[in-house]
């Protein structure tokens, strides 16, 4: 079973908007056993978007579209299919009396403009749309499906994850697929490539190993396709099992979620608390950590302290440390440790100095230096690292790095 993906917008092709919804869309359907054959994106133009479909229909079992179906003229997506399958027009009244409610929510009068979204083709069935005004189209075609949704990533989702998804397994024979995740920090690919070589190397070939490396972290993936017994799963169990043991000093989780999600998990489940002096990162990870629904319980907070004059009078670090050994030293993120214990009663926690660049480098601490401090009051641990040229990805590895120390320090 495999699918093309089209992208629909003029917006796309200049980089105005990022296609996200391809990826997303690749994702969720590579994890229900589909393969993603090719991803299309082109503009809202008549020929082009009847190129796209020709061939992905001519090459996949599934085709899905997304954008071009605002009620604007430059929105042509409807009308394009209509035309190619010779469709006529009918009214779908459930979508009509939905948009009706949404306007009359709004207070907004309602447009013969916006009536027309509830026309759709005759030879579709409509999906409905909970989140929006543009409903999703399904077309049944000589055993193929093509299914265009609205480009509004929030509608989109929800129309893959409720209905499109839903209808695909119905209709399709798909393979199960048994697939388990290993989260690591603290370690790079090629690292983990060479630590796991004996494992990939007797891998049996209905078992894939992927390395999905993002900024600090590196997700681990275990997938079997078309598994149907408990022989097979246990198998890959094994494999897993001997995996973890291998990385056992950097998994972080093992299951799909963040960084600052386990180590929250890991207060919480201790009942201890943490707190943060953030300098290069300028309250990233404090942004990290409460973007995470009840991190009140374990999060005290996170005191931003940029420059030296509010090093001193917040954190109480040293003057004379300042100018001796500067703000991105052992020293200083030790101080700012110090006070930050002792302004936060937080059981544990981290102070971070850098040099985020481009600025500010010299030979001895060129940009991407930088000083970590962990612990409590009863032992901290500084280190000094090392990063890239590049401001964000400093700033983003920074984080990283001082959530995982967090995460060492309490277990
Ligand atoms: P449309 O359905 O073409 O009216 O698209 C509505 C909005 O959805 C656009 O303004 C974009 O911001 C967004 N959008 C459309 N296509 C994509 C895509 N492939 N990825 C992310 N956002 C998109
Ligand atoms: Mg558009």
């Amino acid at each position: 079973m495999n699918c093309t993906i089209i992208t629909i917008g003029d917006e796309l092709l200049i980089g105005q908007t990022v296609d996200t919804n391809s990826a997303w869309i690749g994702q969720m359907l590579n994890a229900i056993g589909i393969k993603i054959y090719e991803r299309i994106a082109v503009g809202d133009i008549a020929v082009q978007i009847v190129k796209a479909i020709d061939t992905a229909r001519s090459q996949s079992d599934i085709v899905i579209i997304t954008g071009g179906l605002g009620p604007t003229k430059d929105d042509i997506t409807k009308k394009t299919l209509r035309t190619y399958f010779h469709a006529g027009e009918v009214l779908h009244e459930p979508t009509l009396a939905r948009i009706r409610a949404i306007f009359e929510k709004r207070g907004r009068p309602l447009l013969a403009i916006n009536e027309t979204q509830a026309l759709v083709p005759d030879n579709c069935t409509v999906l409905d749309n909970e989140r929006g005004t543009a409903p999703g189209m399904w077309f049944d075609v000589e055993g193929k499906v093509i299914v265009s949704l609205p480009g509004v990533p929030y509608e989109m989702k929800h129309l893959i994850t409720n209905k499109v998804i839903p209808k695909l397994k119905t209709q399709f024979p798909l393979p199960e697929i048994y697939h388990r995740n290993l989260l690591c920090v603290g370690i790079g690919e090629s690292s983990i490539a060479q630590m796991l070589s004996g494992i990939e190397d007797s891998l049996p070939s209905t078992i894939q190993l992927a390395y999905l490396p993002d900024l600090g972290m590196v997700k681990l993936r275990l997938s079997a396709y078309g598994i149907t017994d408990a022989a097979h799963k246990a198998m890959l169990d094994k494999v897993y099992d001997e995996m973890k043991r291998i990385m056992q000093a950097y998994v972080f989780a093992e299951e799909d979620i963040t960084l600052q999600e386990a180590v929250g998990r890991l207060f919480q489940a201790k009942g201890k608390t943490f707190a943060v002096a953030e300098s290069c990162t300028g309250g990233y990870v404090g942004h990290l950590v409460t973007s995470i629904p009840g991190s009140s319980v374990y999060f005290k907070g996170s005191l931003v302290t940029y420059s030296y004059s509010m090093k001193e009078a917040i954190l109480g670090v040293k003057k004379e440390t300042l100018e001796t050994q500067g703000a991105v030293s052992e020293a200083c993120v030790r101080e700012m440790l110090d006070g930050l214990l002792r302004v936060s009663d937080a059981d544990y926690g981290v102070a971070i100095s850098g040099i985020a660049g481009p600025d500010g480098g010299t030979a001895a601490k060129p940009v991407g230096t930088v000083c970590f401090a962990v612990g409590s009051k009863e032992s901290i641990k500084t280190y000094t690292i090392q990063f890239f040229p590049s401001r964000m990805e400093n700033i983003r590895a920074s984080a990283m790095t001082a959530l995982n120390l967090l995460r060492k320090a309490i277990i």
